[in-house]
C-alpha cells in the first residue's frame, strides 16, 4: 500500500491555508496513477485553491516498483539515506531476496531526477551508464563551442520507437535533444564495467554527476 500524510500548508502567495497530501511511499504496481503523477511532477506541486498559483514542494518520498525491482528514495538530506540503508540492511532476509531479484536502490535529491531514474529503468537501461554518457555529451558539447555554464540540467528522456535521447535544459528555458545510440550505451558499459562495479555500493546510492566524476577521474 502506498502511504501518505495530510497536513495544512499555507500558500506563499495569498496566505490561504489548505490541506496538502504528502506521499511518503508509493507502490507503482498498485497505484500506477501515482507513478504517472511522479513522472509529470504533479505529485510535488501545491495547487492553491484560492489564488490558483502552483508551487513546487519537495518532500521525502520512497518510490517502489515491485515488478521491476526498483526503489528510488527522494530526499535532500544525506543523513536520511544512511537511515534508509540501515532499515534495508536490518532486514537481511528481505534484502537477500531482493538482491537475488537484482533490485536497484537509488537516492535522488530532486523530483526531476526521480522521474528520470524511473524512465531509465522502464526503458531497461542502466542509469550508471546514462550518467556517464551525459558527462561525455557535456565534454563534447563544450569542445564544440556550447556555453556549458548556461546548462541548467541534463536528463534522459525516451524518444520515439524505443530510441534514447538526452535533453539539455538551458537556464533561459531553451532545450536541445541529443540522440544516443544503443551502440554507445553498450560500448560505454563494456569499456567501464570494472570501474562502474567498483563504484557501486550496496543499498541506496546517489548515481549523479558527483558519482560520474569519480568514474572518469
Ligand atoms: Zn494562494
Amino acid at each position: 500500500m502506498s502511504k501518505c500524510i495530510t497536513n495544512e500548508v499555507e500558500c506563499p502567495e495569498c496566505g490561504n491555508k489548505q490541506n496538502y497530501v504528502r506521499w511518503q511511499s508509493i507502490i507503482a504496481d498498485i497505484d500506477p496513477q501515482l507513478k504517472e503523477k511522479v513522472l509529470n511532477g504533479e505529485l510535488f506541486v501545491f495547487d492553491c485553491k484560492k489564488c490558483g498559483k502552483k508551487f513546487p514542494i519537495t518532500y521525502p518520498c520512497l518510490y517502489h516498483d515491485m515488478g521491476k525491482h526498483l526503489m528510488v528514495y527522494l530526499t535532500s538530506d544525506k543523513e536520511s539515506i544512511n537511515e534508509m540503508n540501515k532499515i534495508l540492511f536490518d532486514s537481511p532476509e528481505t534484502f537477500e531476496i531482493q538482491a537475488r531479484q537484482g533490485y536497484i536502490y537509488r537516492a535522488v535529491s530532486t523530483v526531476n531526477e526521480m522521474a528520470e531514474k524511473i524512465m531509465i529503468h522502464d526503458m531497461k537501461l542502466d542509469d550508471r551508464v546514462i550518467e556517464i554518457i551525459k558527462m561525455l555529451i557535456l565534454f563534447k558539447s563544450g569542445n564544440e563551442g556550447m556555453d556549458v555554464d548556461s546548462i541548467a540540467g541534463m536528463f534522459y528522456y525516451p524518444a520515439k520507437d524505443h530510441k534514447h535521447q538526452i535533453v539539455i535544459m538551458f537556464a533561459d528555458g531553451k532545450q536541445t535533444f541529443i540522440p544516443i545510440e544503443e551502440e554507445l550505451i553498450k560500448e560505454t558499459m563494456t569499456n567501464l564495467k570494472d570501474k562502474i562495479e567498483q563504484n557501486t555500493e550496496e543499498g541506496y546510492q546517489a548515481i549523479n554527476v558527483e558519482w560520474v566524476s569519480k568514474i572518469l577521474s
